[in-house]
């Protein structure tokens, strides 16, 4: 089994319509629903848009403690409010309350109160779901909105679909990247056999695939280039072709910008399926034909 981790210095570079094009046209090989995908962009997940994937399983996901004062014993002292480094205690009429979503879970205001009137609770920071895509079963999560734990969150997703993968002898995982390249980034790219990294030819483009090259680099995954849109700004393509040239990464593909893509996605469908003879998706077929060689998975290009 092997993992292809999809990643990019920021958001919006087409990661998940690559994905999701990967998941169709690993199905047109001999290995018809042997992908497990994995969406871990839990911040904004939105490969089941590109899917419409069947939900089978959720559950909560708890992440992360959350104080809470007990009004009946406060005794209004204010050390809570002094002690938060975070500026999550507030006091209305001398009610002293916690606000949870500033809250760091540091548990500091706990061992200051005098009267024991501070409680640590674990907190519901997002839900865990498993679909069925057509393609193959698709993992997926949400984080709610200011929680923190989105590594752990990340990394539950990654762990419940390479399980999935191996127990059902699967060949291969896929997953849609966070962007940036924090912790989630890291938690998503840990394990992986092979990252595929998505450029624009964007001064700020070429600074993101630069960052994120380096953070692949250190944790010793190897990783291939694509240039999405590559038409639009021809020097800025250049520019990060002569970078990976220089630096010894492989520009695996070159996709041209086509409305084909946004049309696909409204449509519910990857571009691949979508318009099968579009250049854009032509150029996408290349590319995974060059990144399952990287993977040393055979006879996935034939008849495409
Ligand atoms: S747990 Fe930490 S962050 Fe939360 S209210 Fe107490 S001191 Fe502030
Ligand atoms: S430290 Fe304890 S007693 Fe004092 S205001 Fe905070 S919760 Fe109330």
């Amino acid at each position: 089994m092997k993992q292809l981790v999809i990643l990019s210095g920021k958001g919006g570079t087409g990661k998940t319509s690559l994905a999701a094009a990967f998941a169709h046209l690993f199905s047109q090989s001999p290995f018809a629903n042997r992908v497990v995908l994995a969406d871990a962009d839990v911040d904004a997940a939105n490969l089941e848009l590109v899917l419409q994937p069947r939900l089978r399983e959720q559950e909560d996901f708890r992440g992360g403690q959350v104080a809470v004062i007990d009004e009946s014993t406060c005794t209004s002292c204010g050390d809570c409010e002094a002690v938060c480094r975070f500026d999550a205690i507030h006091h209305t009429d001398s009610l002293y309350a916690v606000d949870p979503i500033a809250c760091d879970g540091c548990a500091a205001c706990v061992y200051q109160c005098p009267s024991e009137s501070i409680t640590m609770f674990e907190q519901v920071a997002g839900r865990f779901y498993v679909s069925d895509s057509r393609y193959g079963p698709l993992y997926h999560a949400s984080l709610y909105p200011g929680r923190e734990n989105s590594g752990k969150l990340v990394t539950l997703v990654k762990q419940r679909a390479r399980l999935r993968a191996l127990d059902e002898h699967r060949e291969l995982v896929i997953v849609d990247g966070p962007p940036g390249i924090g912790c989630p980034v890291i938690a998503a790219a840990s394990g992986a056999d092979l990252a595929l990294i998505v450029a624009e030819p964007t001064a700020a483009g070429v600074h993101d695939m630069k960052r994120i090259l380096q953070t692949t680099e250190h944790f010793h995954i190897p990783a291939l280039v694509c240039i999405n849109k590559a038409d639009i700004y021809p020097l800025g393509t250049k520019k990060i072709e002569a970078y990976c040239w220089d630096n010894e990464f492989q520009v695996a593909g070159k996709i041209p910008f086509d409305e084909a893509v946004t049309e696909a996605m409204v449509h519910g469908e990857p571009v691949t399926a979508y318009k099968p003879n579009a250049p854009v998706s032509r150029a996408i077929i290349d590319l995974w034909c060059s990144v399952m060689e990287s993977l040393s998975i055979q006879n996935t290009c034939m008849g495409l």
